[in-house]
């Protein structure tokens, strides 16, 4: 990658292992250009993610940008779970995500392990795996009504665990979809998705989100691809994006997009 980056950074502000500053070293070992921070935002309805000191977080981000101005590019920004409601002044981007389906009067978590997950399936959507990831989708697709953001986050989230637990069929017709159906509605208000291979790091998975059949619609609908590592450590802030650039060039991606300033630059790959 001529224009190496990572948006989507999480640090000790949150539930990431390390201060930002070891992270910004570690992006200058290697070679980056630049690193966007992303806090969790904070929520109302779980302390999960650990993100209470939104003032502090944006003090020492904003401390590390003038630090390290002329060497490497830092930015402050803010990974926005869709029902937060938090203030967004003082970031300088925002990725759109949801980690909360809204059930009732309820915020159920399901960016948690396979049997967290199936235990939802299984009290919420009697035992029917389909039917979460039918309401999953359906919530998402009403992202851009709580606020502007630049990114979408990890759009099939939800198959965090697909491959250690059959949760639901992702190669079912009904899931497709489902997962098809939202992308074209955000596809219409959003410009840049991410293809994070967070979950790779954890452990999780052995490929980035989204699955191919999502980046194939991705490209017919015209949608801008950011690569991100969702970063929890340091050691794993570049994590598979070699072969991730190899991944979307094999559905027909030729560019993937930077951020820069404000604004997102296509880089050859
Ligand atoms: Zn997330
Ligand atoms: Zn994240």
């Amino acid at each position: 990658m001529k224009y190496k980056q990572n948006l989507h950074t999480h640090s000790i502000y949150c539930d990431g292992k390390n201060a930002p500053e070891e992270t910004v070293k570690r992006a200058l070992e290697l070679g980056f250009n630049s690193i966007g921070f992303s806090g969790h935002s904070p929520t109302s309805y779980s302390d999960a993610y650990h993100f209470d000191k939104t003032e502090e977080y944006k003090k020492e981000i904003y401390r590390l940008k003038e630090k390290y101005r002329g060497i490497i590019d830092v930015y402050c920004g803010l990974e926005f779970d869709m029902y937060s409601g938090v203030d967004t002044t003082g970031y300088e981007y925002l990725i759109g995500a949801m980690h909360y389906l809204k059930l009732g009067e309820d915020y159920v978590g399901f960016d948690r392990s396979a049997e967290v997950v199936k235990k939802v399936i299984d009290e919420r959507f009697g035992g029917d795996g389909l039917k979460f990831a039918k309401e999953y989708y359906a919530q998402l697709s009403n992202l851009s009504e709580y606020g502007k953001f630049d990114i979408v986050g990890h759009f099939d989230l939800i198959t965090k665990n697909i491959e250690k637990a059959n949760l639901f069929d992702v190669n079912s017709k009904e899931y497709k979809k489902y997962a098809i159906d939202a992308l074209n509605v955000l596809a219409e208000k959003f410009d840049v998705f991410e293809v994070n291979t967070g979950a790779i790091a954890r452990g999780y998975r052995t490929t980035p989100y989204p699955a191919p059949f999502i980046l194939k619609e991705m490209k017919s609908l015209g949608s801008k691809l950011i690569i991100t590592s969702d970063c929890h450590d340091k050691n794993y802030l570049d994590c598979q994006f070699k072969e991730t650039e190899q991944y979307v060039k094999s559905y027909g991606f030729n560019e993937i997009y930077y951020f820069d300033n404000g604004q997102f630059k296509p880089c050859k790959i």
